[in-house]
């Protein structure tokens, strides 16, 4: 299965990502996870990313698209895959059809995860506290919501008219909220091929 996995910073998709890929044993691709790799071990697409990353912005579009499309090259992403943190802009996600057309493969999932803005904040400083990452200050989370709601949050439309989306309630414990997704999942398997 091929799924795409959105929402805000802070609604537990992390979390949510890790518990999906086990469920169906496929790779768990996290273009922020790849940006911060990138950033430490100092490359050409890190030096890029970092500066936009600092203050809470997106890294510039040909950039992540290229280390997504490197990435879904690689054998393990044969049978399907987890984007998490991809597409974040409308000119991802279009990048992201072309590249799955000219690959003969198909979308099969969007989940879209929501809590309330209040609950967000909430959860992102907590995570800056315990986490310690640099991106989760009050002003950058500010400013990540502020992007998510200008330049993700139109995705929603777009794989809606697709008929891909699925939304999910991000409130509740992990596993409340996991097993949402589960049943997501386990309804569309019959149609999907898991290997
Ligand atoms: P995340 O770990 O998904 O919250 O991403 C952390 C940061 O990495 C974001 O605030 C962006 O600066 C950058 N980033 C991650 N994914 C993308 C993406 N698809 N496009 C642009 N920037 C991204």
């Amino acid at each position: 299965m091929r799924i795409i996995f959105i929402g805000p910073p802070g609604v537990g998709k992390g979390t949510q990502s890790q518990k999906l890929v086990d469920y169906l044993h496929i790779p768990h691709i996290s273009t922020g996870d790849m940006l911060r790799e990138a950033i430490r071990n100092q490359t050409q697409i890190g030096i890029i990313a970092a500066k936009h990353m600092e203050n809470g912005q997106l890294a510039p579009d040909p950039v992540v698209v290229q280390l997504v499309g490197e990435r879904l090259d690689l054998e393990d992403c044969r049978n399907g895959c987890l984007l998490d943190g991809f597409p974040r802009t409308l000119g991802q996600a279009k990048s992201l059809d072309e590249f799955l057309h000219t690959h003969g493969k198909d979308l099969d999932l969007v989940l879209n995860l929501e809590v309330n803005q209040e609950e967000l904040f909430k959860r992102l400083l907590s995570r800056s506290q315990i986490e310690g990452r640099d991106d989760d200050t009050p002003k950058t989370i500010r400013n990540r919501m502020d992007i998510y709601r200008n330049q993700t949050e139109p995705l929603l439309d777009y794989y809606d008219e697709m008929e891909v989306l699925r939304r999910v309630d991000g409130l509740g414990t992990p596993e409340e909220v996991f097993s949402r997704i589960k049943s997501i999942i386990d309804e569309l398997e019959p149609a999907h091929s898991r290997s």
